[in-house]
């Protein structure tokens, strides 16, 4: 059975102490084995103070995050690119306080609707700087994602196969790609090829449904999904994501477009998702 996991977005849109008390214990009582702990701003997340808590849970945390204009390091601005490669160095060093083995997420980019294609030179400066970043994280043992996202959340990598063009660019053995139902329900073509072509460089997955809301209640072809998952035999980490107006983080709803209240209780949702993601690998 793969490790699952739950975003703490279900939870908390903070990490406060009370707050990381809560999305720990709630993570642990819904019956998972990870908490992913966003690291949008990572200054805002105590490692050294969270991780007695989650070795006292017996859970483990991965880490998220994704780029904003001021820090995109797809940007052909020296100096914007240096603060998102600050930023990341930031992040790796907090996921290394937390002893996470994986950051993902949209690391390559903005994590915003761009007004324009991405360019050569930016898709490079991107690349040089995850180059530099995986061979600091392979020092901890860290695993770099790639989080594959829709055209409204990055212009640089939608679909698995510009994905998999990129982390080849990049040729790090620590660096692959993340794969996301919700986004791949927008751009791919099917659920399970995406998953075949990446094959041992799927490093995560994020299940959500169409609109972020319970598994099974919206138009996601999952059967597919997890077939392509058993055809890899991928053996790695898959992590529900929910949104919900009803848990708001001052950084990440806004991005995401949270703009509708889908559910309320995260321990019925999480619960469910559990036990709809344990019957599809089944
Ligand atoms: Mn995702």
């Amino acid at each position: 059975m793969n490790p699952l996991g739950v975003h703490a977005l279900v939870w908390t849109g903070g990490w406060s102490e009370p707050e990381r008390r809560h999305a720990i214990d709630a993570t642990r009582a819904a019956g998972y084995d990870i908490i992913e702990i966003p690291l949008l701003d990572p200054g805002s997340v105590d490692g050294a103070r969270t991780r007695p808590l989650l070795e006292a849970a017996g859970l483990r945390a991965t880490c998220s995050l994704g780029l904003t204009f001021a820090t995109d390091i797809s940007s052909e601005d020296a100096a914007i690119v240096q603060r998102g490669e600050d930023l990341l160095n930031g992040a790796l060093d907090c996921a290394r306080e937390l002893r996470a083995t994986y950051l993902g997420g949209v690391l390559y980019s903005a994590l915003a609707k761009y007004p324009a294609p991405a360019s050569a030179a930016g898709r490079s400066n991107s690349a040089a700087v995850l180059k530099r970043l995986a061979r600091r994280a392979a020092g901890d043992g860290i695993t770099l994602g790639l989080e594959v996202v829709n055209r409204y959340e990055t212009n640089l990598l939608n679909t698995a196969a510009q994905a998999l063009d990129f982390v080849r660019e990049i040729d790090e053995p620590n660096i692959g790609v993340h794969l996301d139902t919700y986004h791949m329900n927008i751009e791919e073509d099917d659920m399970s090829e995406p998953v075949r072509l990446c094959g041992e460089r799927l490093v995560y997955a994020h299940v959500g449904e169409s609109h972020r809301g319970y598994l099974g209640s919206g138009s996601v072809d999952f059967a597919s999904f997890f077939k392509g998952l058993a055809e890899i035999g991928y053996g790695g980490t898959i992590t529900f994501e929910s949104f919900s107006s009803a848990v708001v983080s001052p950084t990440l709803s806004n991005a995401l477009g949270v703009w509708r209240n889908l559910w309320s209780d995260g321990t019925d949702l999480a619960t469910r998702a559990r036990a709809f993601v344990e019957a599809h690998l089944r």
